[in-house]
């Protein structure tokens, strides 16, 4: 699995004609400029997916990914293709078409190809955000407010996969950790909104609140886990001061 010249080389390539791969005023993207990948649902079949663009339309992507787990590729990763919906996204956004319509999730063929080309694309692109919706992965309806319903949802099972792995990476250790954090979260917020203490009278230091900060487990927590954390003490905040 790698890339060359801008192909990965395990896809099948398929070029679609060069035009439709530049702007006038834009030819070409670094690969430092490529920030996210936008997956689309074709509403469409391989036949002509496997084209890469709709002739006689300004419509071209770079990547389509089938149901029977063909996966094409039709530009390289510095082409700007005209699929997500204006200029910044297709220059910031890798484009994939999936096979299939509305209704039906992306298949398991669909998830690995799909997984298999963000390796990829990170392995040449130093600014590919992380596999979170929102960051690493943006939507065409998103990006375009809501002109297109595309992707229906289609995509959950990939987005999810990625959620999965994390847990499944885990050590046992680590998970322990979590479980921990997760049932000692609660009562700590409780304190810090002000709830009652309870009677702490006669109790070790083991299972008194003190004992139980003591010993709250800490995690290295990414930036995206960080910036969740935020919002929701903010609006928790928020929320309290309402009342
Ligand atoms: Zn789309």
């Amino acid at each position: 699995m790698t890339v060359v010249d801008g192909w990965l080389d395990w896809a099948i390539k398929a070029p679609g004609p060069a035009e439709k791969g530049r702007y006038p005023s834009d030819p070409e993207r670094a690969m430092s400029e490529i920030l996210y990948i936008v997956m689309h649902s074709a509403e469409g079949w391989e036949p002509f997916l496997r084209r890469g663009h709709r002739p006689g339309e300004d419509a071209s992507w770079t990547f389509s990914n089938c149901q029977d787990g063909d996966f094409y590729q039709h530009y390289p990763l510095s082409a700007l293709t005209f699929t997500s919906g204006g200029y910044t996204q297709n220059r910031d956004g890798l484009a994939c078409e999936n096979e299939g319509v509305a209704g039906q999730p992306l298949n398991a063929a669909q998830v690995a190809n799909a997984r298999r080309m963000r390796a990829d694309a990170a392995t040449v692109c130093p600014n590919l955000r992380a596999p979170l919706l929102g960051a690493g992965f943006r939507e065409h309806s998103e990006l375009t407010n809501g002109a297109t319903t595309c992707p229906s949802g289609r995509i959950s099972p990939l987005y999810r996969s990625y959620l999965k792995a994390q847990e499944e990476d885990m050590t046992e250790e680590e998970h322990n950790t979590l479980m921990t954090l997760a049932k000692q979260v609660p009562e700590v917020l409780h304190l810090l909104k002000g709830g009652e203490l309870g009677d702490q009278t006669g109790l070790g230091r083991a299972d008194s609140v003190l004992g139980k900060l003591d010993t709250m487990p800490t995690l290295a927590l990414s930036d995206d886990d960080l910036k969740k954390l935020a919002k929701y003490v903010n609006d928790d905040h928020a929320e309290r001061m309402k009342e």
